[in-house]
């Protein structure tokens, strides 16, 4: 494996685990494919930056992709933010977007007199939404939790307590390097997934092994998560080296939308008859990707019904 592999700090996963009380983690790292996918829409700062987190979070649990496929992550609210959808691809293809209204937007944030905006502020009740989806052959996985929590990971750890029974522990962070300078982003995600066979230490030690990693990971501060100095592997040997971590491989991640001409011709192509005659009677019909903003046109002549 090249050197440069192991050691570029920025927009890769970084799995490790502390094997002796049976703890995987990942440790994600954005730098330009997150300031890509943010810098592609004028959001204001806490619409970039809940987003933000939400194409963190999703990263990091996009690790549970046993197969090719893709994780989606999405939060419908009844707050200023409406709606934000992040997904990624097993290839490392990431991209998101929000929706929200501007008015109350600005509405919340004078409301709250410059103190840090929370997941109920910002996105109000509502709920959040994990799909994997590994292709034709195979049954869709929706997992859905109500919003219940002040952050994205929060809301994470309370969805991996109820509905999956798994222990987990999540940290994300997002900041701008100095005044609207490039996005950073990075996640932590340590769970416990007990090993087949049993553990090899006794189970007061695993309980005490679980909190202190639990304890660790909360003393990384979020600045350390955004670090551009501080290499990914040393941040994970600085928290956990006395309980033994391993890094393993990293995966690359890129911003990367999946939309194109063709698929958006198909998905017009679908629509009932009547909708593309309408369309046809305008001289050029735009479409716009919700997810990277590029826009795309058609004229009359390119609008037909798919069976036509
Ligand atoms: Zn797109």
């Amino acid at each position: 494996m090249p050197t440069e592999q192991l050691t570029r700090p920025d927009d890769i996963i970084q799995p490790f685990r502390i094997d002796p009380f049976a703890l995987r983690g990942r440790l994600v790292r954005m730098g330009p494919t997150v300031d890509r996918i943010l810098s592609q829409h004028e959001y204001p700062e806490p619409v970039a930056t809940i987003l933000g987190e939400a194409i963190t979070l999703a990263v990091v649990l996009s690790g549970m992709l046993k197969y090719e496929g893709i994780f989606t992550l999405q939060t419908k609210g009844d707050g200023p933010i409406r709606l934000i959808v992040a997904d990624v691809s097993t290839e490392g293809a990431v991209r998101g977007y929000a929706q929200y209204d501007a008015e109350r937007l600005e509405t919340a944030q004078s409301r709250m007199n410059g103190a840090n905006p929370s997941v109920p502020d910002l996105i109000g009740g509502g709920y959040i939404a994990f799909t994997v989806d590994q292709g034709e052959h195979t049954e869709r996985y929706q997992g859905i939790v109500e919003i219940a929590g002040a952050t994205l990971a929060e809301c994470a750890q309370h969805y991996f307590r109820q509905s999956e029974q798994i222990q987990a522990g999540i940290k994300l962070s997002v900041a701008r390097a100095g005044e609207n300078g490039a996005w950073r982003a990075g996640g932590l995600m340590l769970q416990r997934v007990p090993p087949e066979g049993g553990y090899k230490v006794i189970a007061d030690d695993v309980e005490d092994g679980w909190r202190r990693a639990m304890v660790l990971m909360s003393s990384a501060t979020p600045g350390e998560l955004v670090d551009p100095e501080l290499p990914p592997r040393r941040l994970l040997f600085r928290l956990f080296h006395e309980d033994g971590v391993r890094v393993f491989e990293t995966h690359p991640i890129e911003a990367r939308c999946r939309c194109s001409r063709e698929r958006i011709a198909r998905i017009l192509g679908s629509f009932p008859k009547n909708d593309i005659d309408e369309m046809r009677q305008d001289p050029v019909t735009t479409v716009t990707c919700e997810f990277c903003n590029t826009s795309y046109e058609f004229s009359p002549d390119e609008l037909a019904p798919l069976d036509s």
